[in-house]
């Protein structure tokens, strides 16, 4: 069966996500010889994304993709899970930050949340889910963590979103102060995507 749904021969493959940082991270994890398509390149609509889990919407998004565009679809659906907050803000971990978007607004938050339980170090994870997804309507989703803490005040001006308030276990820098590339090689998108390539044999 999943020879069926290879990768190996793909020539075009769409990732599915308007934001353009995403969209970079994830061109860089993937094969080179591939070429990536934006939902903007097809003029596509977002669906709604009204799954459960990470899973359930990142299926959500590739299906509709590659349904609506005739090519393979890639998309991920992420966030932080703090383990205080039972597991918030979880997959509304953008909704957190409000229609402007601002990550100051739902760091704050979590910190209020947080401080009123005297749990500033909760421990948390950032997880990420994969799916693929072909036009014939199968999909296959994959997902990856990296387990750590929150800490406060918020470190550092790399990265996005949650970053400054992120230590992964080992380390004692936040998301936000180690390199990108240090980054990519420990995050919860390159576990999820270093599954995705081994089903695949991308080389
Ligand atoms: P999505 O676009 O619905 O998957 O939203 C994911 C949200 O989770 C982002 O807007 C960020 O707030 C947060 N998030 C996911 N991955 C990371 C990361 O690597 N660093 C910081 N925040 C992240």
């Amino acid at each position: 069966m999943h020879k069926l749904y290879s990768l190996k021969k793909a020539k075009k493959i769409l990732i599915a996500t308007n934001n353009l940082g995403k969209f970079k991270e994830l061109k860089e994890i993937l094969p080179k010889k591939i070429k990536y398509f934006k939902p903007r390149d097809f003029n596509l609509k977002e669906p709604i994304e009204n799954g459960k889990t990470f899973k359930a919407n990142a299926k959500i998004k590739s299906l509709f993709a590659a349904k609506k565009t005739g090519i393979i679809c890639i998309s991920d659906d992420s966030g932080l899970e703090v383990d205080s907050l039972n597991k918030r803000p979880g997959i509304f971990s953008a909704r957190w930050a409000g229609p402007s978007k601002d990550f100051n607004i739902a760091i704050k938050k979590i910190y209020n949340l947080l401080k009123k339980k005297n749990k500033l170090n909760s421990k948390a994870r950032f997880v990420c889910a994969i799916s693929i997804a072909f036009p014939d309507g199968k999909s296959f989703e994959y997902q990856g963590k990296v387990e750590g803490n929150i800490s406060f005040p918020a470190k550092g001006k790399k990265g996005f979103g949650y970053d400054p308030i992120f230590v992964a276990n080992g380390d004692s820098k936040t998301f936000a102060e180690i390199s990108k590339k240090k980054k990519n090689k420990t995050s919860h998108r390159f576990k999820a995507f270093s599954k995705v390539k081994k089903f695949f044999k991308f080389s």
